[in-house]
């Protein structure tokens, strides 16, 4: 492995990192396995993202739109449909957690799913879907609100951290960046495809389809 490779999926594995604080709640118990003649980047931050609890891209239900499956392997456990995983942003074909044309097996539905199973970077779908883990344990949970369909819902710490439960949207936090003063409140949009949360100090950080107006906060206060 050459020493810039090496360096480059030590920052990829720092920016993944940086995003989730904890371990998952539900840990997989995947074993990170990397045979070191076919050890890279990319392989290695695939492995991480089951590690954290994301599955195959290529399993998602509306895969069938991009790609095809070859029905000799449509009940493998690499290749079937997991229903019950959660649809996070939409379909990406660049993402790490999606496998490369393998003849007999799998390939792009004619040209919708160009760039599939690149094992260089982690996407921006990639980035968002490690933040929006669920981790344990939480920081100080203080505010709470429900999603649209009221099948879920939406914790929100005082350290900025968003939590998701059921079918409640994760449209981004504040976790892991600095904040001036503790986040106090969450509040939803009426379409349930955003939120707004505010700090202490009266800062407000919008999210999804929230608009930001203004913050409260005084700049005078020392
Ligand atoms: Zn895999």
């Amino acid at each position: 492995m050459k020493h810039t490779s090496l360096k480059a999926a030590i920052h990829q594995i720092t920016l993944l990192l940086s995003f989730y604080r904890g371990p998952p709640s539900k840990p997989t118990g995947h074993p990170i396995r990397c045979t070191v003649s076919k050890i890279s980047n990319g392989s290695i931050l695939h492995e991480i993202g089951h590690a954290l609890g994301l599955h195959h891209e290529h399993q998602r239900p509306d895969r069938d739109d991009f790609v095809i499956i070859d029905p000799s392997v449509k009940k493998d456990k690499d290749y079937k449909v997991i229903p019950e995983g959660r649809k996070f942003g939409a379909y990406d074909c660049k993402s790490v957690m999606h496998y490369g044309k393998i003849p007999g097996k799998i390939s792009s539905k004619g040209s919708a799913c160009a760039g599939m199973g690149q094992r260089k970077i982690l996407t921006m779908g990639d980035i968002a879907a490690a933040a929006a883990i669920p981790t344990f344990p939480f920081d100080t949970i203080c505010g709470m609100i429900r999603s649209k369909s009221g099948n879920g819902y939406l914790l929100v710490e005082t350290r900025g951290g968003v939590v998701y439960f059921g079918d409640a949207l994760f449209c981004g936090s504040r976790g892991g960046q600095h904040l001036d003063t503790p986040v106090c409140g969450i509040a939803p949009t009426p379409s349930g495809n955003g939120y707004w949360l505010v700090a202490e100090d009266g800062g407000v950080f919008s999210f999804g389809d929230a608009q930001f107006f203004d913050s409260a906060i005084d700049s005078t206060r020392p």
